[in-house]
């Protein structure tokens, strides 16, 4: 029989790796006969995370390839700051992507190429080869819908995002103020700008998007995408809604995990875990505000910290140097609060403490893949956005979905102690926290039912894939 493969090209980052990798393994496990690639850029920051999961996939899933592309000399010129990498790397190795395609081309029918949007440069290259090319949006229904939106809003305003102070109103979302738009997307001279717009163009243009999302999360979003008004200008491809597509918690062997043995020993959902995703980094002011707001709340807590950045800078955590709690917690919080409370370093196990009995609350940093786990387990969030597009997920979260209350912050982020003990002893205790819970349980039973035979995510997938495998196309 004639071989058939459809290529995956991620972006490195664990959030958009996995999601991916789980569509790998859905397309592996109901399509046996077809092969699997996924092609992965070296990433020249930390990927620590992102080796070991390759590592783990490959051992219990064999049968996806991951293609590990070479490492290059970067140009002269080459902008290594974080907002030229995610765009700005692919765009280099186009030429590696064209010979691979080429290659594989040569002994399988290419069936489609699936790119992430920071992988968009490839569109070129896979449109060049006359392969049919599908983008898989790792946000939700809602953030798609303010995606394509983008060349409207480009047309119908002038000067920068960041100083328009205004309200966008897009069709399947509620208003959203243009501070709470990506900061990527706060310059319109930018690269990063210029690479949204040129990639939601593209993707207007593809053979189809993944979502990962499903119908009854996101309605309004849905059939606004659906009815193809989120394009004015012209038709919208389809979309195909396939998710929940999130890491299983079972990975992880509940007798040697810490948190997970220390949750054991806690009553049902009376734990609020807090963890701000894969790049999440706090201050030692807010590190402190938050322990102090914890405490007072009087609320058991499962905490994840990484290590603030070095006084003086803003960015990235001082990474795995050894950094004493006690440095910058309040003192004898750790002694006050060893009862109630446990803070882990850096990483914990997400979607296992998500779906253990003791857990009642999530402080999040509204992630789609944390939001999507925490809609899942049926457990309801404090919103606390950080970077990227986690402003817009707050509106959805909160104001669209229901299953999210948001903390109270200032221009600049900052939350201080009392609205920290506010939220959560609101989420954990108050009026406010049940409605969202018996919202989000709704939620989870939708998403399970989604995801199960004869589901809208299941019949989706077939939409999707039944033309890769017919074997008249
Ligand atoms: N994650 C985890 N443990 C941690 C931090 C993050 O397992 O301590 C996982 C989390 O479960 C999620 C992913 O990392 O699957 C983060 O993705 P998300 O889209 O929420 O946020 P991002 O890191 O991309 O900002």
């Amino acid at each position: 029989m004639e071989s058939r493969t459809v290529v995956l090209y991620p972006s490195p980052g664990i959030g958009h790796l996995v999601p991916m990798v789980e569509l790998a393994k859905l397309i592996h496990t109901h399509h046996p006969t077809l092969s699997v690639v996924i092609l992965i850029t070296p990433a020249p920051f930390e990927t620590g995370s992102t080796n070991k999961y390759i590592k783990t996939v490959s051992i219990t899933t064999p049968s996806i390839t991951f293609h590990h592309l070479p490492t290059i000399t970067y140009p002269p010129d080459f902008s290594f700051e974080f907002q030229n990498l995610a765009f700005g790397i692919p765009e280099l190795y186009n030429p590696i992507v064209h010979d691979i395609l080429v290659t594989i081309s040569e002994k399988s029918t290419i069936k489609g190429v699936i790119l992430d949007f920071f992988t968009n440069a490839a569109f070129q290259v896979s449109k060049t080869l006359n392969l049919p090319t599908y983008y898989f949006y790792t946000g939700g229904a809602s953030g798609l819908c303010v995606f394509l939106h983008l060349p409207t809003i480009h047309n119908t305003t002038s000067g920068n995002i960041k100083d328009l102070k205004i309200y966008f109103n897009i069709p399947g979302v509620p208003p959203i103020h243009s501070s709470d738009m990506p900061s990527l997307l706060f310059e319109r001279e930018s690269n990063s700008y210029k690479n949204f717009m040129k990639t939601a163009s593209n993707m207007a243009k593809s053979s189809g998007i993944i979502v990962n999302s499903f119908v009854g999360l996101e309605e309004r979003a849905v059939e606004t995408l659906q009815d193809g008004k989120s394009i004015p200008e012209g038709p919208t491809p389809p979309i195909y809604l396939l998710g929940p597509l999130i890491a299983c918690g079972d990975q992880v062997d509940p007798s040697k995990n810490e948190c997970l043995k220390w949750l054991d020993s806690q009553p049902s959902k009376s734990v609020v875990f807090l963890c701000f995703g894969s790049m999440g980094v706090f201050k030692k002011e807010q590190l402190k505000e938050i322990a102090i707001g914890l405490e007072k709340s009087g609320q058991r807590f499962l905490w994840v910290v990484r290590n603030p950045p070095p006084d003086g800078e803003k960015g990235s955590s001082s990474g795995s140097k050894e950094v004493d709690l006690d440095d910058f917690l309040p003192e004898g919080f750790l002694a006050r609060t060893v009862d109630k409370g446990m803070v882990v370093k850096n990483w914990a196990p997400q979607p296992a403490i998500l779906g253990h009995d003791s857990v009642g609350g999530f402080v999040s940093h509204c992630g789609w893949n944390s939001s999507l786990e925490a809609v899942v387990a049926g457990v309801p969030m404090v919103a606390w956005p950080l970077y990227a597009e986690q402003k817009l997920n707050r509106a959805y979260l909160v104001q669209e979905i229901k299953v999210a209350v948001a903390v109270r912050m200032s221009p600049d982020g900052f939350v201080t102690a009392e609205a920290v003990e506010e939220k959560v002893r609101e989420l954990m205790e108050g009026e406010e926290g049940r409605v969202v819970r018996e919202r989000i349980l709704e939620m989870s039973g939708r998403a399970k039912a989604a995801v199960a035979d004869g589901g809208s995510s299941r019949v989706e997938f077939s939409k999707l894939t039944q033309p890769w495998i017919d074997l008249q196309i």
